[in-house]
């Protein structure tokens, strides 16, 4: 049944951002070259309804890398993983594929070199967050995790000089604020030159700041365990709209809705849950579009990806007696979109 809103301004950049799309694809491509079952270290992204689209393309999602048999193939989630979990994941004759976003691969690299160099490393981030943990599991003896102002008060003097690094998909003012309140505590603070919140974080999180006043209610997809997705929800209700709920999908919709409402949606959730909620709004007075920046990112497969592609592509070659004719998988990637690749294959 459909609502009919009045209209629906439609924030753009949202959904997908380069690193989900890498690991989406990635693990796509996993699921062609072997047989079920491929294993994946936590949800790949933060989207129950992509989970569940592999997990019926036949991959299987563990929590703990010695639930992976021997010989299995095996990818690590976008979100990064502990060192500890990639040396595990290493053992016992698996093919491990590494999907860490680039951009959370960053902020691993700043944290080993701070801690190296004898810092303290204050991490903003949220507790118990899959990133937050992979990335404190770098240097747990220099790491201090900070979610407010408040926290940055209570640290003790460590006696080192102090970096402060973050989880990349914080909400753009809580950043701020801690990051003020900690270069007031410690003047000598040590940032990277950018802050570590991803270009996608930002991007969403602006284009929502965009249309957010002008809105009776936002709606934003993706879900609740999706850090960027709640922030989402954060920024929007501090643009002043009255009314901002998550919905998972279109059939969460309340029957209720009116007026102008805004859609957005995290960067974990498909577009296809886009075009869902929009018709199901069905506005009587048709969709606005407001883009704040055009996106290019694109982050190509994973190398050992990649390799794994070539051997097979060689490998089909010999067995059919040819060179290749085309372009290598990996070669055609950046042209393929993840959602048609998570699309069910044909038997
Ligand atoms: S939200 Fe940012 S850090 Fe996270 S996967 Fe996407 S691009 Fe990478």
């Amino acid at each position: 049944m459909v609502v009919k809103v009045e209209r629906v301004l439609l924030a753009e950049p949202r959904g997908f951002c380069a690193g989900v799309e890498m690991a989406i694809k990635a693990l796509a491509w996993m699921v062609r070259v072997f047989e079920p079952p491929v294993y994946c270290y936590h949800e790949i992204v933060h989207n129950r309804l992509v989970v569940e689209a592999f997990a019926k393309q036949g991959v299987v999602f563990v929590d703990d890398v010695d639930d992976v048999p021997a010989g299995a193939p095996l990818m690590l989630s976008a979100h990064g993983s502990a060192p500890e979990v990639e040396s595990a994941a290493a053992e016992r004759d698996r093919t491990v594929v590494n999907a860490v976003c680039p951009l959370v691969t960053k902020v691993h690299h700043e944290m080993k070199v701070r801690a190296k160099k004898g810092f303290t490393v204050v991490y903003v981030g949220h507790a118990g967050h899959e990133e937050a943990i992979g990335t404190m599991a770098v240097a747990p003896a220099a790491v201090r995790l900070v979610e407010s102002e408040a926290d940055v008060d209570a640290l003790d003097d460590p006696g080192t000089p102090v970096a402060l690094l973050a989880q990349t998909t914080l909400p753009h003012d809580e950043w701020v604020g801690i990051a003020e309140r900690a270069r007031e505590r410690f003047p000598e603070l040590w940032m990277p030159g950018r802050s570590d919140l991803c270009y996608a974080t930002t991007n969403r999180q602006a284009a929502l700041r965009a249309i957010g006043g002008r809105c009776d209610a936002v709606v934003v997809i993706g879900s609740a365990n999706s850090s960027n997705t709640v922030s989402l929800t954060h920024v929007a209700a501090a643009t002043g709209c009255a009314r901002v709920m998550r919905v998972n999908a279109a059939d969460e919709l309340p029957d209720d809705l009116s007026g102008v409402v805004g859609v957005t949606a995290g960067a974990s959730a498909p577009e296809w849950l886009v075009d869902e909620v929009v018709a199901r709004l069905a506005p009587t007075d048709g969709v606005e579009i407001v883009r704040t920046v055009e996106e290019e990112e694109y982050f190509p497969p994973p190398p050992e990806l990649r390799e794994l592609l070539r051997a097979v592509a060689a490998a089909a070659a010999v067995a059919i007696g040819t060179a290749p004719s085309g372009p290598l998988p990996s070669a055609e990637d950046r042209s393929i979109a993840a959602a048609r690749m998570l699309a069910p294959q044909p038997a």
